[in-house]
C-alpha cells in the first residue's frame, strides 16, 4: 500500500476522495467501538477513525501501539462541527480506515514522541536520537536549519560564488584549539590534524585565483566544551579575493538579510509572534567602545545597562579603592532599589567569583542614599557620580575599580546578569551588530608570549612595512582589520583581512616568537603559495550551529544538530569514541599507554 497523500497535508477539499496513507502511531484512543488513530509523517497529523463495524479490521487495529509504523487506506470524510479540531491543519477532516497493513512493529518507545511538555533527560535523548527527531520541535529544528543554509548558498551562488571542498586529513591550522589527530597507516609515526578551520585552504583558493568561494563545512576542536560548542561543528566558510573590510561586512549583512526574509514565516510560526523586521546596515562598533560601553566584545544590546566610566571623578576622594583604581566604573542598575541586601550580596559573591576585589553600591531611596561607602565621599563628590550616572530614585548604582581587564570583566558579566534578573531581554527580538578593530595581539600569561587574538594571518591596520618597529614599541596598540558578527550577545562569526605578503607573513610569526624552523614546518608550504601573486583577500566564518539555535530560540546547540555530541564529547547512539582492536593499533604504530 503506497501512499497516495502525505498525512499533514489532507484538508477539506480532499472529501470523499480515497487515499492511502503511511506513518507513524502517534497516539491512539480505543473507544471501544472506534479506535481514533493519530497517524503523523513528517507532513503532520491526521485522524483516522476504524469503526467496529468492520470486525476484522477493527481486531486489526486494535493491535496497534504508538510508533508502529503502517499503512492505512481509506476515504477522507468531513468532521461533524463539534468534533472539528482546530489546533491541527488536518483538523477538518478525518479517514475513515477501510484496510490497513502493519509495515513494522516498534517497542514501547523511552520518549513518547506525542508529548511535548515532558523533556526526557539528555542522555535518553541523544542515545534515542532517531526517536527525539521524531518530535515536532526537533524536525522543525532541522527543517529551519536547512532552509537557513540553503538560502544562504542560494545567495552566495547567485553573487558569484563557487561551494568548493577542502580536505579533512590535513595539517594543523592555528585556530586556537587543540588539534584531532587522525594517525596515517601507511605513513608510520605521522598525523594529519582534522581541520579547525578550512583557514590556509581558502586563503590558497584566492591565491589559485578563484576570487570567491563559500563552503558549509565541518570544523574540529578539540576543547573544553558548553552548550554552544561541540567537537565537530558546522561553518558557512567564506573568502572573496580584492576585498576591503566592508565588503565583506555588506556581503553577509545583504546574506543575512536574505535568508531572514526566506525564514521569516517559519520563524513567526515558530515563536507565534511577529518578529521584528531587521533593518541594514547593522551596528557596527570598535571593539574599544564594546568593551567600554558593555564590557564585552560580543555585546547583548537588546538591553541598556550600559557602563559609566567614572575614573576622572575618582581622581581626589577620600575612598581609597577608588581613587587609586587604574578605572573606576559603574552601571546603574535601573529600578534596583527593590534588591535586598541578600541580592546585592550575591552580586558581590559574583563579582568576586570573576576577580574583583570587591562590588559597591549605592541605593537612591525615596528616602535618601543608602551604601556601606557613602561616608567616605563629600555630597559634591556622591551628588556628581549620581549626575553622570542618571541615577534616580529606585536606582541602585553598582561599581567595580581595578584594572580595565578586570572592570569589564567584572561588570559585562554583572550587566548581562542583570537584565536576566530584571527581566530586561526581549528573546523575540534580533539584535545583529558587527565588533571592528580588535588588538591585533594579546599577550598570554600561560605562554609568556604575545599571541593572535584571531588567527596570525589577520591583517593588522595601518602600515605594513613598520609592523616590527611598533609591535616592538606598545604591541597592545596594534589593532586588525578583523570583524566579528555579534547576534544577541553571542559571537555567530568572524573574519578578516588577510596578509597576502609574504614577507609580512613571515614577520608576524616571528612576532609570535614562532622560530624559523617551527614556522618552516607548520606552514612553510603557506608561506610559498604566498610568495607566487596572492591577491589580496579576506574573508568570514558563519558559525551554523550558534546562528540556527539563535534562530529558532533554543538554549543549546544540541537542538540543532542531528546527531551531537555530550558535554563530555561522546556519541550515546553510536557509543563513540570506543576502543579499537590491537591490532588496528598495530597497523597504526600505535600503543596505547591508558
Ligand atoms: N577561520 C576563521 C575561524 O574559523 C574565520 C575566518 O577568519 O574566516 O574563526
Amino acid at each position: 500500500m503506497k501512499r497516495t497523500h502525505k498525512c499533514g497535508e489532507i484538508r477539506a477539499k480532499e472529501v470523499d476522495q480515497a487515499v492511502i496513507l503511511n506513518g507513524w502511531v502517534h497516539r491512539r484512543r480505543d473507544h471501544g467501538g472506534l479506535i481514533f488513530i493519530d497517524l503523523r509523517d513528517r507532513s503532520g497529523l491526521v485522524q483516522i477513525v476504524f469503526s467496529s463495524k468492520n470486525v476484522d479490521l477493527h481486531i486489526q487495529a486494535s493491535q496497534l501501539r504508538i510508533e508502529y509504523v503502517i499503512a492505512v487506506k481509506g476515504k477522507v470524510v468531513r468532521r461533524s462541527p463539534e468534533t472539528i479540531n482546530k489546533e491541527m491543519p488536518t483538523g477538518e477532516i478525518e479517514i475513515t480506515g477501510d484496510a490497513l497493513e502493519i509495515l513494522n512493529a516498534a517497542k514501547t518507545p523511552p520518549i513518547e514522541v506525542a508529548d511535548a511538555r515532558t523533556e526526557p533527560d539528555e542522555m535518553v535523548r541523544l542515545k534515542y536520537r532517531y526517536i527525539d527527531l521524531r518530535k515536532d520541535k526537533m524536525r522543525e529544528n532541522l527543517i529551519l536549519r536547512h532552509k537557513v543554509t540553503k538560502s544562504m548558498a542560494d545567495y552566495l551562488d547567485n553573487d558569484g560564488f563557487l561551494e568548493i571542498e577542502t580536505p579533512f586529513l590535513t595539517k594543523s591550522t592555528p585556530e586556537g584549539a587543540r588539534d584531532y589527530l587522525v594517525p596515517s597507516r601507511v605513513n608510520p609515526g605521522k598525523f594529519y590534524a582534522l581541520p579547525q578551520s578550512p583557514q590556509l585552504f581558502k586563503q590558497i583558493l584566492m591565491i589559485a585565483g578563484l576570487e570567491k568561494y563559500f563552503q558549509v563545512v565541518r570544523c574540529f576542536r578539540d576543547e573544553d566544551l558548553r552548550a554552544d560548542r561541540q567537537p565537530e561543528f558546522t561553518q558557512l566558510d567564506i573568502e572573496l579575493s580584492f576585498v576591503e573590510e566592508t565588503d565583506v561586512i555588506g556581503l553577509v549583512e545583504s546574506m543575512m538579510k536574505h535568508s531572514l526574509d526566506a525564514i521569516e514565516k517559519d520563524i513567526d510560526q515558530y515563536r507565534g509572534k511577529t518578529i521584528p523586521k531587521i533593518s541594514l546596515p547593522f551596528p557596527r562598533l570598535t571593539w574599544e567602545e564594546a568593551m567600554s560601553r558593555f564590557g564585552s566584545d560580543k555585546p547583548d544590546t537588546r538591553f541598556g545597562l550600559e557602563l559609566v566610566d567614572l575614573t576622572d571623578l575618582m581622581k581626589n576622594v577620600e575612598f581609597k579603592v577608588f581613587r587609586d583604581a587604574p578605572m573606576v566604573k559603574g552601571i546603574n542598575v535601573k529600578g534596583g532599589e527593590k534588591f535586598s541586601r541578600t541580592d546585592l550580596d550575591k552580586l558581590e559573591e559574583q563579582a568576586k567569583a570573576l576577580g574583583a576585589k570587591g562590588m559597591a553600591w549605592i541605593a537612591i531611596s525615596a528616602s535618601g542614599l543608602k551604601s556601606p561607602i557613602i561616608k567616605f565621599f563629600k555630597p559634591e563628590e556622591i551628588n556628581a557620580i549620581v549626575e553622570r550616572m542618571r541615577g534616580e530614585t529606585g536606582d541602585v548604582l553598582i561599581f567595580a575599580a581595578d584594572k580595565p581587564k578586570v572592570v569589564h570583566q567584572v561588570l559585562g558579566a554583572l550587566r548581562l546578569e542583570l537584565g536576566k534578573k530584571l527581566d530586561l531581554i526581549d528573546k523575540n527580538s534580533f539584535h545583529f551588530l558587527w565588533v571592528t578593530d580588535f588588538p591585533l595581539f594579546e599577550y598570554s600569561e600561560n605562554e609568556k608570549r604575545w599571541v593572535s587574538n584571531h588567527h596570525p594571518f589577520t591583517a593588522p591596520h595601518g602600515s605594513w612595512d613598520d609592523i616590527e618597529e611598533r609591535f616592538l614599541k606598545d604591541p597592545a596598540s596594534l589593532k586588525a582589520q578583523a570583524y566579528d558578527f555579534i547576534l544577541n550577545g553571542t559571537e555567530i562569526g568572524g573574519g578578516s583581512i588577510r596578509i597576502h605578503r609574504p614577507d609580512i607573513q613571515a614577520k608576524i610569526f616571528k612576532l609570535l616568537s614562532l622560530s624559523e624552523q617551527e614556522t618552516k614546518s607548520r606552514f612553510g608550504f603557506f608561506l610559498e603559495a604566498l610568495e607566487y601573486g596572492a591577491p589580496p583577500h579576506g574573508g568570514i566564518a558563519l558559525g551554523m550551529d550558534r546562528l540556527v539555535m539563535l534562530l529558532a530560540g533554543m538554549d543549546s546547540i544540541r537542538d540543532v544538530i542531528a546527531f551531537p555530541k555530550t558535554q563530555a564529547a561522546l556519541c550515546p547512539l553510536s557509543g563513540a569514541p570506543d576502543e579499537v582492536s590491537p591490532g588496528q593499533l598495530k597497523e597504526l604504530n600505535i600503543r596505547s599507554i591508558s
